[in-house]
């Protein structure tokens, strides 16, 4: 099948299984044990030898499954696993495909927790990270070396919403024997990176997926032999360090994810429309949807269109002073909240530089393009957005940047 042609949220919606006893959801699996028949059918469970058998929720509950069966499909997978966080679908991902002595090729534009994680965290394990501008195939390459084993990335950068080409990535992961390991945090249905050569997707499902910011929790997908090996009882890195989400919440995400594409058409139309006008004003707005952002092309190649460009972009409001007074302001006409995250149905904005991006030390915050005065913003289903833009025009009035 064409790329293009691929919908994933047709491809969610036709694995959807109904539940039992004739409910149209997915009964809990509110257990953390299950019985088996016979001592010969636990010991081939616990060997990874039998079909359709549970052994211990650490390993696999029947309410996950269903979730990550879910994901799986919504990606093109060939399986998926469900976890406690993103950041636990990260470094569980990582942490199974590195050993000491390795090396990564991370872009340098991360969320806050990953760039962490791999600059102060890996250290420990001896393994070694470059951090590099994803957006450039020759500092990629330059990158490389011989113990080198994966490319890390993000589809759309958090939070300078750098795009990656995922399909060229893939080429390079290819030509030199490594794995492309990509957040899609930003752009769930939006963009497909297993199906345009990535080897594994990482999410937080906190965000769009799950949509409600009532939650935490993060999906791994790829290859079944793969995510198996996550969970081999030996050396599974996930079920060795336990980072697996709760059954009650994957029941609720399981719930949410079905009215994901409309959600995200909602949230990239308001995004849009939101980029138009701080555009239109002069202001230095960042969204893949704005025919000058650098990754237009790329992304306009590598979305499935009837999603659009995604929910978030950003605005400088030049110093950290000003965007502080602009966000108070925002907050006062309720415009959104000032609070981290996305992928709510109401608007969320931070200044990136002193909170999901604070990890990041001046010298590379500076050394990546982010400046001190970035506004972050995660558009919400605003029903009127004209309405929602007239407020804002209030508040940027207000602070004297228009
Ligand atoms: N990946 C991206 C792109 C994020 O923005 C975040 C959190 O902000 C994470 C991963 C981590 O996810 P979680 O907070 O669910 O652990």
């Amino acid at each position: 099948m064409d790329y293009k042609d691929f919908n994933p949220a047709a491809a969610l919606h036709s694995a959807m299984k109904p539940g039992e006893l004739d409910g149209v959801n997915p009964p809990v699996s509110d257990s953390a044990t299950f019985k088996f028949s016979t001592a010969d059918i636990m010991s081939e469970t616990f060997e990874g030898k039998t079909e359709g058998c549970f052994l211990y929720s650490r390993h696999w509950n029947p309410t996950n499954h269903r979730l990550a069966d879910a994901i799986a499909a919504m990606e093109g997978a060939e399986a998926g696993w469900v976890t406690a966080s993103g950041m636990a679908a990260i470094t569980t991902t990582i942490l199974q495909l590195c050993c000491s002595g390795d090396h990564i090729v991370s872009s340098m534009t991360t969320y806050g927790g990953t760039f962490a994680f791999f600059r102060n965290f890996l250290p420990k394990f001896n393994i070694e990270v470059t951090f590099v501008d994803i957006t450039d195939p020759e500092a990629v390459k330059d990158a490389v070396r011989d113990n080198t084993r994966l490319i890390y990335t993000e589809t759309v950068t958090n939070p300078l919403l750098q795009v990656s080409d995922i399909s060229l990535l893939a080429g390079l992961a290819r030509k030199y024997n490594l794995k492309l390991v990509v957040d899609n945090t930003f752009t769930p249905m939006i963009v497909s990176p297993l199906l345009l050569g990535a080897d594994i997707v990482v999410y937080s499902m906190t965000k769009f997926i799950n949509g409600k910011n009532d939650s935490i929790s993060g999906a791994i997908c790829g290859p079944r032999e793969f995510i198996d090996s996550l969970i081999d009882v030996n050396n599974g890195t996930a079920m060795l360090l336990g980072p697996v989400l709760d059954p009650l919440r994957a029941s609720s995400i399981l719930k949410n994810i079905y009215s994901l594409h409309i959600r995200m058409k909602k949230h990239s139309e308001n995004a849009l429309f939101l980029a138009e006008q701080l555009d239109k004003h002069g202001l230095k707005v960042r969204h893949p949807g704005l025919p000058d952002h650098p990754g237009h092309g790329v992304m306009k190649e590598m979305m499935h269109t009837q999603f659009g460009f995604g929910g978030l972009l950003t605005l400088d409001a030049g110093d950290t002073e000003t965007a502080g007074k602009l966000m108070l302001s925002l907050q006062e006409k309720d415009v959104g909240y000032l609070a981290v995250s996305l992928g709510y149905f109401k608007t969320l904005f931070s200044n990136s530089g002193t909170s999901t991006s604070s990890e990041v030390p001046m010298d590379v915050q500076k050394k990546m393009g982010l400046s001190p005065g970035l506004i972050r913003f995660s558009i919400g289903l605003d029903p009127d957005i004209r309405d929602t833009w007239q407020r804002m025009k209030e508040s940027l009035q207000e602070t004297g940047m228009i």
